[in-house]
């Protein structure tokens, strides 16, 4: 389906929980998120069908996130499920990948064609203390399982956190020589309640071309980074930058949170619940969804904080 503004949307991403393992300073709370009532979240069916509904409006791409979409006992039936829906011609997902261990392979065989594992520094201190929980070798454990299991693609996804990584954006980067795996360095995005980070750790992604003058461009691969390559790498760089300049004009895409709102747009206060919805009224919703999409996100900086109203656990990043 086309919105108002001419931009067709084809990429459902699904948070299927708004809980996690980990505890990431810039994402949510110490505490974690309360946990809501398991009855006001999407169940499996209900998930299926809204992958349908998408499906009949022209969705083509579904990617699970969360949360971390691993800790759902049910993820591999959802993305076997999905994967089978007609019309539906990829199902990816989004993981810290400290499960992937014995996950990896029963996705892979579910259908699940790429992962985006999430890695913000290659320090063991430094990544205890941002996720403040994880174990980096649990993540790398994840990663080899990813690479073993065969998927079409891996990402790395590092988000650029000024004061904490951006004395390693070499290094990072040069994982795209060691590994088959692409490298994309994220903006930071000031969500509402702006994590431990204020305005001196936003780094915009001019800082990784200074540090990194040897990267070549290659042309972009349909998605939203812009895309480098280092030389002799397997994989490629990608920037993506959200808040210095947004790529709202070409988005494709559309939200639906664990507790069953669709998200017009990532940083809008605008939702729409599907939650309790017969398929055929889910697709009207969603048809609602992407009429309502915004020309753009609006001004985000740490003046003008995102108004999505939610952290990004509990929308789906
Ligand atoms: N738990 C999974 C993971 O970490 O990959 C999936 C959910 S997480 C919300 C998805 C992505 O959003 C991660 O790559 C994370 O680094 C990113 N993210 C979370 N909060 C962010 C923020 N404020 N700005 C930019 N990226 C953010
Ligand atoms: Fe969990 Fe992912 Fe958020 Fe980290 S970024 S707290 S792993 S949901």
């Amino acid at each position: 389906m086309v919105d108002r503004f001419s931009r067709e949307i084809t990429y459902l991403r699904i948070s299927v929980t708004e809980l996690c393992n980990l505890r990431c300073r810039y994402c949510m709370p110490a505490c974690g998120v309360k946990k809501k009532r398991h009855a006001d979240m999407m169940s499996e069916e209900e998930i299926l069908s809204a992958v349908r509904a998408a499906a009949s409006l022209g969705v083509r791409k579904v990617r699970f996130t969360g949360g971390e979409p691993l800790v759902k006992r049910n993820i591999v039936s959802i993305c076997r499920r999905a994967a089978a829906v007609d019309g539906i011609d990829e199902v990816c997902l989004t993981t810290n990948a400290t499960l992937l261990p014995d996950l990896a392979l029963p996705l892979r065989e579910a259908g699940v064609r790429r992962v985006n594992l999430s890695l913000d520094t290659l320090d063991a201190d430094k990544y205890a203390y941002i996720t403040r929980r994880g174990r980096l070798a649990d993540f790398y454990r994840g990663l080899e399982a990813a690479l073993s299991a065969g998927f079409e693609k891996v990402k790395l996804n590092t988000v650029l956190i000024g004061g904490f990584n951006d004395d390693e954006i070499v290094p990072l980067a040069q994982l795209t020589q060691r590994y088959p795996v692409d490298v994309r360095f994220i903006e930071l995005m000031p969500m509402y309640d702006g994590g431990d980070f204020g305005p001196e750790a936003f780094l915009p992604r001019d800082r990784v071309l200074e540090q990194l003058p040897q990267l070549e461009r290659v042309p972009a691969d349909g998605g939203v980074a812009q895309l480098y390559r280092l030389p002799g790498a397997h994989g490629c760089v990608g920037l993506i930058s959200p808040v210095s300049d947004h790529f709202c004009a070409d988005c494709n895409r559309i939200r639906l949170t664990a507790d069953g709102k669709l998200k017009p747009c990532l940083h809008a206060p605008d939702e729409i619940s599907i939650k309790g919805c017969s398929e055929a009224e889910m697709v009207e919703k969603f048809r609602l969804a992407i009429e309502r999409k915004p020309p753009w996100h609006g001004e985000l900086s740490a003046e003008h904080r995102s108004h999505a109203g939610r952290n990004m656990n509990e929308i789906g990043g």
